[in-house]
């Protein structure tokens, strides 16, 4: 049996898109279901747009998500190279045998004459396309042309009507009428550089593509692809269109309607787990197996091993995704509760950078971690949440210590603990929160009365993690001298 072979071909012309991820996720589970390769291809033929800067940004994202490549750039592999850039004069003699055997012919029309060309078209309510003009040059004509300097491009000849038909590994029996296809098409721009449509035959071809995976957007492309592996007499890879993602508004992710949104970075930069973007992009159209749950009890949380074992194409939706920020923010508070917590505190650092955090040993500052965890959504919220800890003393703003340290009641319940202090087994929060409990009992003092005046002169806040975690965490010394702050300062509070 031929082994499987899968690509993601991103175009560095931008940062590392969701969707991007999202088909390479679903390229490299498939790839690993049917013990495959899956190869890494930057389509930079279009030099203006292409950047090293995106390179990087794809390749830093597609590592951050987990995924690795059998082979391709920076890795190597069989078929080098994976660089369109690297292969222009490959592309160029292809296109020679196309000119020579009749599927491509050399066509002279200007820019100008294009846009005029365009131009009538719209003007005439007509569907804009190549008008072919072109493909019969007489010898005269081209000479023409030629003692005018003009430079040809290479034009690919696609006869109409004529359907174009493949079983697609995802929606089914497809059919696309070559009337549809804008007309002849350019494979050689008269600059010498292939088109993305050519070059990714020629690449598809060399490095023995078994399947092509990517969005439907590629549709149209996938009909003239079609057609050039026929001219080129080489048998065409299976193909594989999942639906778009789109917003709650019908509207395709771009970065023009929805900005750093749909980058990859934007989630590694703001704090966001691999392991919950992962799990989100590929659930967004893919169902598990129907008997199938994950070592979690559900068949929403999975890994990317586990997904590995079970991916089936067949059970990615032929429906587009509708990207929901609420639900990706649920997975990404479920990962930071549940990841290893010596993970999430090696995450957390560059968060805390405004911290002298040799002030907390390792120890303590996962004990940190673990106490406000629970109350982020991601990590670049764990600066305001952890704030609380650094310092010996804390700033309690004004209003938090009139309406909430100013009772007498609160002065209770701050005196009272302050004498408390030597009975509480710091090191257990259930075992602190007992002690603050039953002197509260004691003082027939409950509920917010008892928790906001200690959770005010401890960390400034009514809000954040729970109490007892919260004092376990600071530890006895500096509840002692912020309690005392609190109550030698007349109505609470002090300067850190
Ligand atoms: N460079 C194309 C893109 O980024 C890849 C399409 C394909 O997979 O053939 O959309």
């Amino acid at each position: 049996m031929t082994e499987v072979r899968v690509r993601i071909a991103p175009s560095p012309t931008g940062n590392l898109h969701l969707g991007t991820a999202r088909t390479a996720l679903y390229n490299y589970l498939f790839a690993k279901k049917h013990k495959g390769k899956f190869v890494l291809r930057l389509e930079d033929t279009d030099n203006e747009r292409s950047d090293e800067k995106y390179t990087k940004d794809i390749i830093d994202g597609l590592k951050w998500l987990g995924l690795s490549w059998d082979e391709g750039c920076d890795i190597g592999g069989p078929y080098p190279p994976y660089r369109q850039t690297e292969k222009i004069d490959h592309y160029e003699h292809i296109a020679d045998k196309l000119l020579t055997n009749g599927f491509a012919y050399l066509c002279y029309a200007t820019p100008e004459e294009l846009a005029a060309m365009k131009e009538e078209q719209k003007q005439k309510g007509k569907s804009i396309r190549y008008d072919n003009r072109s493909r019969d040059l007489s010898d005269e004509a081209r000479s023409k042309y030629e003692a005018e300097g003009r430079l040809p491009s290479f034009r690919f000849r696609i006869d109409e009507p004529q359907d174009v038909r493949w079983d697609d590994e995802i929606k089914g029996p497809i059919t696309v009428n070559t009337s549809d296809l804008g007309g002849d098409m350019v494979i050689i721009k008269s600059n010498g550089v292939a088109t993305y449509n050519f070059a990714v035959v020629i690449d598809d071809i060399d490095m023995q593509m078994t399947h092509v995976l990517r969005g439907e957007d590629h549709i149209h492309n996938t009909a003239k692809q079609l057609l050039l592996f026929e001219a080129l007499n080489c048998k065409a890879p299976h193909y594989g269109h999942t639906g778009l993602i789109f917003d709650s508004n019908d509207r395709k992710l771009s970065k023009r309607e929805h900005g750093e949104l749909v980058h990859i970075d934007f989630y590694r930069i703001e704090g966001y787990m691999p392991e919950a973007i992962v799990n989100y992009l590929i659930k967004t159209s893919w169902t598990p197996p129907n008997d199938w749950t994950s070592a979690n009890g559900t068949d929403e949380i999975f890994s990317l091993i586990e997904a590995e074992q079970i991916f089936d194409i067949k059970r990615v939706s032929k429906a587009h995704a509708r990207f929901d920020m609420d639900k990706l923010n649920w997975y990404n508070a479920h990962y930071l509760r549940s990841l290893p917590l010596s993970t999430v505190t090696e995450r957390a650092r560059p968060y805390l950078t405004d911290f002298d955090l040799s002030e907390c040993s390792n120890a303590e500052l996962e004990k940190l971690v673990g106490a406000v965890r629970d109350g982020l959504t991601k990590l670049s919220e764990i600066k305001a949440a952890a704030r609380f800890f650094f310092g010996n003393l804390v700033d309690v703003p004004l209003d938090v210590k009139e309406q909430v340290l100013s009772s007498d009641d609160a002065r209770k319940v701050l005196g009272e603990t302050l004498s408390s202090l030597s009975k509480m087994p710091f090191e257990d929060p259930k075992g602190v929160k007992h002690v603050v409990d039953t002197l509260g009992k004691e003082l027939g003092i409950k509920g917010k009365n008892l928790y906001w005046p200690l959770r005010a002169a401890l960390s400034g806040s009514t809000q954040g993690p729970d109490l007892g975690s919260m004092m376990s965490v600071l530890g006895p010394n500096k509840v002692q001298a912020r309690l005392k702050a609190a109550l030698s300062n007349g109505n609470g509070g002090s300067h850190v």
